[in-house]
C-alpha cells in the first residue's frame, strides 16, 4: 500500500524517539581508540579529517606517518607547519625494495618511540597512527607492546590507527572500528593519483 503523509510522519517520530533515547544514554566521555582498516579508499583521509576537526577546537595533536613513501602529500603541506601539529615521519627507514629485515624493524622499533612518547603526552588531544598496522603484521613490531602502549595512555587522549588487516587485539580493544570496502577505485581504471583526492 502506498505511504501517505500521517503514515511517514508517525515512523519519523518513532525514528526520533530512538534517536533521542540513544542520545540521552550515550553521557559518557572517553579517549577513544579508533581503527580504519580494510581496504577500500578512506582510512588515512578520514584520520585526517578528524585531526582537522582536533585542530578547528584549537586540540594539539600529534601524527606519526609510519609508512610514507612520498613527502609532498597534501596533508603532510597543510598541517606539518601548524602550530598545534607535531608530525613525525617514521617511515623512512622502510622501503618495500631493501627486503632488509633487519633494519626494517629497528626503524619500526625508533618509530615506535616516538609514537609511545605522543601516546605518554596528556596534551596532545589526538594521535594519528597512519599505516600502523602493516609493522603489526610484519612483526616489526609487537602487537601485544603496541596494545599495551595504547592502552596505558592518557584517559582523554584520543588515536586513530589506520592501515589494511588490522590485527584481532587492536580491533578487539578499540572503540570504534570500520572497515572500509573496495566497491571501486579509479586507479584500476588507469587514472593516476590526483592531488587533493589521493594525495
Ligand atoms: P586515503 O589516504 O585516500 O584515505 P587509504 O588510507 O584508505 O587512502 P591506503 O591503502 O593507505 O588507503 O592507500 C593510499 C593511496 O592508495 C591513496 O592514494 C588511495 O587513493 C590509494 N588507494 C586506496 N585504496 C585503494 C584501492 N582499493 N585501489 C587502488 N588504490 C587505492
Ligand atoms: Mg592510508
Amino acid at each position: 500500500m502506498p505511504d501517505d503523509g500521517a503514515q511517514h510522519g508517525r515512523r519519523m517520530a518513532r525514528k526520533k524517539a530512538a534517536v533521542d533515547a540513544a542520545i540521552a544514554r550515550a553521557e559518557r566521555d572517553k579517549g577513544l581508540l579508533l581503527v580504519l582498516t580494510g581496504n577500500g579508499k578512506g582510512k588515512s583521509s578520514s584520520a585526517f579529517g578528524m585531526l582537522a576537526r582536533t585542530l578547528g577546537y584549537g586540540f594539539k595533536a600529534g601524527v606519526a606517518q609510519f609508512i610514507k613513501n612520498r613527502r609532498d602529500t597534501g596533508e603532510e603541506a597543510f598541517f606539518a607547519s601548524h602550530p598545534s601539529v607535531q608530525w613525525h615521519v617514521l617511515g623512512d627507514g622502510f622501503t618495500w625494495d631493501t627486503q632488509n629485515r633487519e633494519a626494517d624493524i629497528a626503524s619500526a622499533r625508533r618509530g615506535w618511540e616516538v609514537a609511545r612518547a605522543m601516546l605518554q603526552d596528556a596534551t596532545l588531544h589526538l594521535v594519528v597512527l597512519d599505516e600502523l598496522t602493516y609493522l603489526l603484521n610484519y612483526d616489526y613490531l609487537d602487537a601485544q607492546q603496541v596494545c599495551a602502549d595504547l592502552a596505558a595512555r592518557p584517559p582523554m587522549q584520543h588515536v586513530v590507527v589506520t592501515g589494511r588487516a588490522a590485527p584481532e587485539c587492536l580491533l578487539a580493544m578499540a572503540d570504534t572500528v570500520s572497515e572500509l570496502r573496495d566497491v571501486k577505485h579509479a586507479f584500476r581504471d588507469g587514472v593516476r593519483a590526483q592531488p587533493g583526492i589521493d594525495l
